[in-house]
């Protein structure tokens, strides 16, 4: 009988088996190839991925993936994808392409809807992609050996710094599951002077000691280190009220739950209190309106450039 039968291994968890006489059978296979089960006859091969995805981690995965996209939120993230074919814009981090980034709307209904803002690839931002093209166009990130701390790091960090395996790279952050090490920005585990490059994005806005964060920036950063601090500023002047504890108040004065205060231009005063040097850099408005277009940034998003300026201390 064995002369009969063609046998083909299928991901390491089954063999399917084409009898010339009998037809096909799939022959499961635990660890150590014992044999787990069998389903004979044509009719049996969808129940058979079905066991199979028990019994692999990668079928599991991919026999799920599939069940998702039969559910309504499967279906309407088919649509938006869909929707979204094209090749007007790119992701500098994860090189997707379409014809707009994704609305906020797609991921959050909590939140304001931004069009052409999210990409589905990597979650980068507008800010992050505007980072992306200020790191590569006015540092020495790409070229150099640099010790970089990011703090609260994204998906689309990852995408980085994988492509740049000579900077020496750590993120931190209090509680992400992303983070390379877990820390307080108030209270930093790193020795000073550590680090030529700190990326703080999005951060200060959710720290209660937020002078004292900056202190702890001051304190690693190296003699011509640079720190690239952003924070959201829709005000002239900080509000600010330690008592306002509760989420719904901070979103109707702070504009989200989990922030402690709404920056105003005056932000910078704090930079200034802890010894840095700012150059509030517009960026955005040095890039010719393909460039802005083709990466779905906007204008009105300033890069807070500090330097330690340690040496006249
Ligand atoms: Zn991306």
């Amino acid at each position: 009988m064995e002369a009969s039968v063609v046998s083909l291994r299928l991901l390491n968890c089954a063999r399917i088996l084409v009898y010339y006489d009998k037809g096909l059978e799939i022959r499961f296979e635990g660890d150590g190839n014992r044999d787990v089960g069998c389903i004979p006859g044509e009719k049996g091969v969808l129940q058979a991925i079905k066991r199979a995805g028990r019994r692999s981690r990668i079928l599991s995965l991919i026999w799920g993936k599939l069940r998702w996209y039969t559910t309504s939120s499967g279906l309407r993230q088919i649509g938006v994808a869909i929707r979204h074919l094209g090749w007007t814009v790119q992701c500098p981090f994860c090189g997707w392409r379409g014809s707009s980034f994704y609305a906020t709307s797609v991921y959050s209904a909590s939140t304001p809807n931004r069009p052409n803002a999210i990409c589905p690839g990597c979650y980068s931002k507008k800010r992050h992609r505007l980072l992306y093209l200020y790191l590569k166009q006015q540092t020495n990130l790409f070229s150099e050996k640099l010790r970089v701390l990011e703090i609260a790091p994204g998906p689309y960090s990852y995408r980085l710094f994988q492509t740049l395996p000579h900077a020496k790279y750590i993120s931190l952050d209090y509680e992400s599951t992303l983070t390379m090490c877990r820390g307080d920005i108030t209270s930093l585990p790193l020795p000073d002077a550590s680090f030529d490059l700190v990326i703080c994005y999005h951060v200060l806005e959710h720290v209660v000691n937020d002078r004292g964060a900056i202190k702890e920036l001051h304190r690693i950063l190296s003699n011509d280190g640079l720190l690239l601090v952003q924070v959201p500023i829709d005000r002239d002047v900080t509000l600010e009220d330690p008592s306002v504890t509760d989420p719904e108040d901070r979103k109707r004065l702070f504009g989200q739950e989990d922030h402690v205060r709404a920056y105003g231009k005056d932000f910078v005063d704090r930079l200034v209190e802890a010894g840095f040097v700012v150059q509030i850099d517009d960026f955005a408005a040095t890039l010719p309106d393909d460039v802005i277009r083709r990466y779905g940034l906007t204008h009105n998003e300033l890069i807070y450039a500090c330097d330690p300026d340690h040496e006249v201390q």
